[in-house]
């Protein structure tokens, strides 16, 4: 298991104030630049993986560690893998802390583009580890309930979690009823080294997503809805 509670981050002004379309020289502007200070003095952005190994392959599961996973394209995508890592990333709980006011929308979504930062970043650490510990080439990732909704169901959640362990004592990320994370600015999911250019969002069909980072492939989800030949993504 590795815990990752010392990543360095940047919160840039301008940018932030970029993306919520706010100009830095206005009230609104120095508002946000304040809240951004009061950020830096309290974001504690961490990470969490584990090196783990496959058990067992099903026709649309995945046995790790022990925990079976239910994902057609999971499936797919780790038939050449025997070695995964599970991980999760967070902008850290203690921003969930901050004495925001009371009922200030505008107040809280720059906080959560804040955080959305913070989390980048904690992605971006955890990935480079992971590289560099194991040293693996090209990676890819899944998340449970990313994308459309049954490629990988989000109850699977709970499986990630439990191959994780202590993840509340570790990082403080924790599991809702309803397999939402807190904070919400946090992302789980399972690494993998592959030879294939993989993205979820190559397989969810959401139109207009301001995070997509990868086009809607009609192929690769014909694949993931009916299955190849082999069951296999390439
Ligand atoms: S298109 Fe958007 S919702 Fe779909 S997987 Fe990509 S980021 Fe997620």
């Amino acid at each position: 298991m590795g815990i990752l509670s010392d990543i360095s981050f940047e919160l840039d002004v301008v940018s932030i104030s970029k993306t919520v379309h706010v100009e830095p020289d206005s009230p609104d502007g120095r508002t946000l630049a304040e809240l951004i200070e009061q950020a830096r003095r309290m974001a504690r952005p961490k990470a969490m993986y584990a090196e783990a190994f496959i058990d067992a392959k099903g026709a649309e599961t995945v046995t790790v560690d022990g925990i079976t996973f239910t994902s057609r394209m999971l499936r797919a995508n780790l038939e050449p893998v025997e070695r995964v890592f599970p991980f999760i990333a967070t902008c850290g709980h203690e921003m969930d802390t901050a004495d925001l006011p009371a009922g200030d929308f505008l107040v809280e979504f720059w906080w959560d583009a804040i955080k959305a930062v913070l989390l980048a970043c904690a992605i971006r650490h955890v990935n480079e580890h992971l590289k560099q510990r194991f040293a693996l080439g090209k990676t890819a990732s899944m998340s449970p309930g990313s994308g459309d909704v049954d490629v990988w169901p989000i109850e699977q959640q709970r499986e990630l979690f439990a191959l994780l362990g202590d993840v509340k004592g570790q990082i403080g990320v924790e599991l809702t009823e309803s397999f939402l994370m807190k904070p919400n600015k946090t992302v789980s999911g399972i690494c993998f080294a592959t030879e294939v250019d993989f993205r979820t969002c190559q397989v969810c069909r959401r139109q207009g997503c301001p995070g997509r980072s990868a086009a809607f492939e009609p192929a690769l989800w014909d694949l993931h809805q009916h299955g190849g030949a082999d069951g296999q993504i390439s």
